[in-house]
């Protein structure tokens, strides 16, 4: 466990992004295997056997993913969600701006998997260094016959387009996604049918996260099997985490899935900023419940530990919190975040998140009452198990409840005078 170099082994050159460095160091290569060698169904298989679960959030098996595609004589199309834009995530930007080949090999094959003949790389709209380099990659694929007709002689054709986000974090959710490349407004799409079954222009569709492609290469050039003996059983391969905060050396860092989270933050991070306590630790995007410095002592950095905290594993974003972070502060700054986000069309997500941010902010100004914690937790509870058609709802009591829950006294300290704990009144009437 620890630091394990797949993905990353290449990007420090400052040719990485280029296609003759890519293939200096062994790129496409999985690629005339996977079009020469193998069939469809065996790189779904490698990818199944692999174990390669999506990087994006959900962490969805790949290859199932894949293969739930009917064989129909309709259009297929692949996509890539590049539109990363949740707080406290920047990993997938590395990918783009440093292994944009990488990315398009992974599509390639995917593609080829899934029959598809046409595929999108959604950006998101502010990563304008890293929509320049794919473009151009791009291109460069094409002079190469990597891209478009009878792709190195195999006789499989594959067209790929690039295409900017304007900057709305729902359309990283995939429906949402899927209509804006329509050209509609950003709005997650009630589902069932699925994407696989009705997405882009009602034809059978993939969406994938950028690293859950860029995996794809290195599955078909070890075998599904090899892959599978990197991280843990049910986590296989490594993941990037995008680690902010109060640590030391903040930064992306490419990791054996399993590896302790407390080895994450003091051997490959250096510890806490200023040598200060750890207060608490946001396991996977803003959405992921906090954990608290029990927690984050006894976590290793795979699905199954962190969901067995009652967190997740997320968009793999790791924020750190010190003792002196203010969780009020925090919260309130995250609940702004997702009132602003909500797209307006369920009515427990477009008032719910509005009340929760504003009675954070009667709180955080010192002005809320226990009342208003109580009426926030209820708030809450009208907001999440499936009451909206996207889980932006879920995902704003997610960043909110479990913080105030795990340190509530925190929030306590923060009330009108009347009604803070009596230890907490005390003081302030001493003080006074
Ligand atoms: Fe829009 Fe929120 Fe409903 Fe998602 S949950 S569709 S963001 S209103």
């Amino acid at each position: 466990m620890g630091l394990r170099k797949l993905l990353t082994t290449h990007i420090d050159h400052p040719e990485s992004h280029s296609l003759s460095h890519y293939q200096s160091v062994g790129g496409y290569v999985s690629l005339k295997k996977a079009l020469t060698d193998l069939s469809a169904e065996q790189i779904i298989n490698e990818v199944k056997t692999s174990g390669l679960r999506g990087r994006g959030g959900a962490g969805f098996p790949t290859g199932n993913k894949w293969s739930f595609i009917p064989k129909t004589d309709k259009p297929k199309y692949l996509i890539c969600n590049g539109d990363e834009g949740e707080p406290g995530t920047f990993k997938d930007r590395l990918l783009i701006e440093k292994a944009p080949h990488m990315l398009i090999e992974g599509m390639i094959i995917a593609a080829k998997a899934i029959d598809s003949h046409q595929g999108y790389i959604y950006i998101r709209g502010e990563f304008m260094k890293g929509i320049a380099i794919v473009e151009k990659a791009v291109e460069e694929a094409y002079a190469q016959n990597l891209l478009g007709k009878n792709i190195l002689g195999s006789g499989y054709d594959f067209n790929l387009a690039v295409y900017s986000g304007a900057g709305a974090y729902i359309c990283g959710e995939e429906s949402a996604l899927i209509n804006s490349l329509e050209g509609r407004r950003g709005h997650p799409r009630l589902k069932p049918p699925f994407p696989a079954v009705s997405g882009l222009y009602s034809c059978p569709t993939v969406v994938n996260n950028v690293e859950t492609f860029c995996n794809v290469p290195h599955i078909i050039a070890m075998t599904g099997e090899e892959y599978k003996k990197i991280g843990t059983e049910k986590s296989p391969g490594t993941r990037l985490f995008a680690v902010s905060g109060h640590v030391k050396k903040r930064g992306i860092y490419e990791v054996e899935m399993g590896t302790p989270l407390k080895e994450l933050i003091y051997d490959i991070c250096g510890g806490i900023q200023n040598d200060k306590a750890l207060k608490a630790v946001i396991p996977g995007g803003s959405s992921s419940p906090i954990l608290n410095a029990e927690e984050v002592a006894i976590a290793t950095m795979d699905y199954e530990s962190i969901a067995s905290l009652k967190s997740m594993l997320g968009s793999g974003a790791v924020i750190i919190l010190s003792e002196e972070a203010d969780l009020v502060e925090t919260t309130f700054r995250l609940a702004e975040f997702y009132s602003h986000e909500s797209c307006g069309q369920c009515t427990p997500c477009r008032e719910g998140t509005h009340w929760v941010k504003d009675i954070l902010h009667k709180i955080r100004e010192g002005e809320g009452t226990e009342k208003d914690m109580d009426l926030l937790l209820s708030i809450t509870r009208n907001m999440e198990g499936g009451t909206t058609i996207c889980p932006l709802a879920d995902a704003c009591v997610m960043a909110v409840r479990p913080t105030m829950q795990k340190f509530k006294n925190e929030f306590q300290k923060r009330l009108k005078v009347s009604d803070k704990p009596s230890e907490e009144k005390q003081s302030v009437v001493h003080a006074g």
